[in-house]
C-alpha cells in the first residue's frame, strides 16, 4: 500500500447526485491507482440540515457505485470538542473576533456606495473598541468569531501549496477580496466548514484532497488555517464539475439526476462510471 490517502467528504443533506459520484468516484480511482487509502467523512457540522437518515443513503449509494471505504467513517458532528481546541488556539493567539453582524447587515454594507466591491465581510465588528466590544459579548448577544485574515497573514508570511503537481503561491489579495475575515465559528454552530475540514484532513493523514473545483477558492485559505495551527498541507487536485445535458451543475434539488432515482430508473454503476469517464476525458 502506498502513502496516498484522499477522502470524499459529503454533507448528509441530501441524496446524492450525479455530481457527488463524479467526486466520489475520481477520489476512489486515484486510491486504487495508487494503492492508496480512501476514506469518507460525513461534513454533518450543520445539524439543522444534516439529517442522521441520509447517512444511511449515501452508505447505499456509494456501495452500489462499487467504492470501499475504511471504517470508521468520520462524522464531524462527533467532534466538535476537538475544533473547540483548534479554535482556541487561534483565538490564545489573539487571531480571532467575535462578529455580532447579522447577515442582513452585511449584507447592506456590501451594498452601501463606498462599501468594499467584493463579497468579503466588511470589516465592521473588527473595529469595534475594545469596550464596546467586551459590553457586546457581555450582554449575551450571540457572535460568530471570525478570523483576523490581515493579521494571520502577518504571522505566516508567504505561502504555497500544491495543486495538480504545480505549485501556487497563496495570493493575499485575492485572499482578502474573495474570503477576507472568514467565520470559523458560527453563532449556531461552535464550527465552520473551513475549520473543520483542515482540522480532519491532518488528523485523518490525507495527503491529497480531491474535491470539486467549486471548493478551489477556499484552498488558500486551507493552507492559512494549516500554518497557523502547524497542521501538515496535503496536496490538492480540484476537479472540474459535472454537469446536465444544458451546462447547468448538479444540485440537491435535481431529483431525478440523484442516484437513487438513476438506480430506480434501471440505470446501472457501469453506466455511471461511463459517464463519470466521458466527462472527465471531455
Ligand atoms: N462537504 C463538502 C461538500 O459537501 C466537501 C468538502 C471537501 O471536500 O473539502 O461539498
Amino acid at each position: 500500500m502506498s502513502a496516498l490517502v484522499t477522502r470524499f467528504a459529503p454533507s448528509p443533506n441530501g441524496f446524492l447526485h450525479l455530481g457527488h459520484a463524479f467526486s466520489a468516484l475520481t477520489a476512489w480511482d486515484a486510491a486504487r491507482a495508487a494503492d492508496g487509502r480512501f476514506l469518507l467523512r460525513l461534513e454533518d457540522i450543520d445539524g439543522g440540515r444534516a439529517r442522521t437518515e441520509l447517512e444511511a443513503a449515501i452508505f447505499e449509494d456509494l456501495a452500489w457505485l462499487g467504492v470501499a471505504w475504511e471504517a470508521p467513517v468520520r462524522r464531524q458532528s462527533e467532534h466538535f470538542g476537538e475544533y473547540a481546541l483548534a479554535l482556541a488556539r487561534l483565538d490564545d493567539a489573539g487571531l480571532l473576533y467575535p462578529c455580532f453582524c447579522t447577515r442582513r447587515e452585511i449584507e447592506e454594507a456590501l451594498r452601501a456606495p463606498h462599501g468594499p466591491t467584493g463579497g468579503a465581510y466588511p470589516g465592521t465588528c473588527r473595529r469595534l473598541d475594545p469596550p464596546t466590544r467586551a459590553a457586546a459579548v457581555a450582554s449575551g448577544r450571540p457572535f460568530a468569531r471570525r478570523l483576523d485574515l490581515a493579521l494571520a497573514l502577518s504571522r505566516t508570511g508567504p505561502l504555497a501549496f500544491e495543486e495538480s503537481a504545480r505549485r501556487v503561491v497563496v495570493d493575499p489579495t485575492r485572499l482578502h477580496a474573495e474570503i477576507g475575515d472568514v467565520v470559523l465559528a458560527r453563532k449556531d454552530v461552535p464550527a465552520s466548514y473551513h475549520l473543520a475540514v483542515v482540522h480532519d484532513d491532518a488528523l485523518q493523514g490525507v495527503t491529497v484532497v480531491i474535491r470539486g473545483e467549486d471548493l478551489a477558492f477556499a484552498t488558500p485559505l486551507h493552507r492559512v488555517l494549516q500554518a497557523l495551527l502547524d497542521l501538515p498541507t496535503p496536496s490538492y487536485r480540484h476537479h472540474r464539475l459535472l454537469t446536465d445535458a444544458s451546462g447547468k451543475r448538479f444540485a440537491k434539488r435535481d431529483g431525478a439526476a440523484t442516484l437513487r432515482a438513476l438506480r430506480a430508473a434501471g440505470v446501472t454503476p457501469a453506466e455511471v462510471r461511463a459517464r463519470v469517464e466521458l466527462a472527465r476525458s471531455g
